[in-house]
């Protein structure tokens, strides 16, 4: 059968092995397998949240509240702008969708980093829009606007902190290289680890009331599948001015957002205490890592979020890395398919970081031979 023809140029999303497919394929016993590929909250949910979903849990058989105000209230009072700049998705990836949606057609041309978040590519690509990307694994904000000048773009997307690879430009940089962008280009700036970000370092900081008044023409992205640990809620939001939200609301489907979701986020924001612990817990455990390759002589990336990037260059094969810790239970992130030979670790819990250092060392060894 014949289908749209801008689907014959797009990938399907590889997301983190489940456990269950593990336990399936090499016979690990599921309490032993260690998950640290989707950059999931190791901590798991706060308990608040948890005994939320259960009292509101009987409420399943109605329509959630489509208007979702309770939601955009606590999000408007957290980032000081009003419920009209918020847009709620199906996680911030919906959001992704409605902004190329709203910008892009087949004449569109998006620009991004080399290395960066898989989804920008495809839902370009569901839009017929040509994708270009700056030479660099890591942003360089000379090269954006380098191909800028050169090539046009209708969209850009900055990843700050930027998955897979953990690095983050500083805001004073970016804030500068907007200056240079016509008020046509519609710019994504994409937060999903920006909590990690801010407590590392203020100069990584975006407030963002303060960068859609200061640049109408961008969008910020927030997620509650990171630091917030509801990955599974599948709950995220776009902030930016009216005019633009507007036209996203023109995409969104009905009830977006189940009732559970909702009720999850909107406790979620309720109990910073439990996130500002969980990102401490993770720089704590992240040195362990830094640590762990200078030993090994392997090289990290610097990073501004709750996973870390190990490049092996040409000392073993990522993929070869990954697969071998697979069949001992351990689940990471081999990013091969992004060009780069290296591996993506979610930063665990102590527990879970002790286990990988040790089959770790294990695969190390045997593949040196
Ligand atoms: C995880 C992630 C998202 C979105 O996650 P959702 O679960 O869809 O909210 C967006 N951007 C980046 C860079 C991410 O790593």
């Amino acid at each position: 059968m014949k289908f749209n023809k801008v689907l014959d140029n797009c990938k399907i999303y590889e997301a983190g092995k489940p456990i269950e497919l593990v336990v399936r394929e090499y016979g690990v016993d599921t309490k032993d397998i260690v998950k640290l590929a989707s950059n999931e909250n190791p901590y798991g949910t706060s308990p608040k949240v948890t005994k939320k979903i259960q009292d509101i849990s009987k409420n399943m058989f109605m329509y959630p509240d489509d208007s979702m105000y309770e939601l955009k209230e606590a999000l408007a009072n957290k980032f000081k702008v009003t419920s009209e700049n918020i847009v709620i998705g199906a996680g911030s990836d919906q959001v992704i969708d409605f902004l190329v949606k709203a910008k892009c057609d087949e004449n569109s041309k998006i620009l991004m980093s080399k290395t960066t978040f898989a989804m920008y590519e495809i839902y370009g690509r569901q839009a017929g829009a040509e994708i270009l990307r700056t030479p660099d694994d890591q942003h360089n904000l000379e090269q954006f606007e380098a191909m800028y000048k050169e090539h046009g773009a209708d969209m850009i997307f900055l990843c700050l902190p930027n998955n897979p690879l953990g690095e983050c430009l500083d805001t004073k940089d970016v804030y500068e290289f907007l200056e240079k962008i016509d008020s046509e280009t519609l710019v994504v700036v994409d937060g999903a680890y920006q909590e990690y970000a801010a407590f590392k370092d203020s100069k990584k900081r975006i407030d963002p009331a303060d960068l859609i008044n200061k640049f109408p023409n961008t969008v910020y992205l927030g997620t509650f599948s990171k630091a917030y640990a509801l990955g599974g809620m599948r709950t995220g939001y776009g902030i930016g001015q009216v005019d633009i939200i507007k036209t996203m609301y023109k995409l969104r489907p009905p009830f977006n957002i189940s009732t559970l979701s909702l009720a999850a986020a909107i406790e979620a924001l309720k109990d910073e205490e439990f996130v500002n612990e969980c990102i401490k817990l993770n720089f704590d455990e992240m040195k362990r890592y830094e640590e762990y390759a200078l030993n090994k002589g392997f090289s990290y990336i610097d990073s501004y979020t709750n996973f870390i990037t190990l490049k092996f260059e040409d000392k073993y094969i990522s993929k070869e890395v990954a697969q071998n810790l697979l069949e001992r239970g351990i689940i990471i992130r081999d990013l091969t398919s992004y060009g780069v030979n290296a591996i993506r670790i979610t930063i665990g819990s102590e527990e879970q970081n002790t286990k990988v250092f040790k089959v770790l060392d294990e695969v190390l060894d045997e593949l040196k031979k």
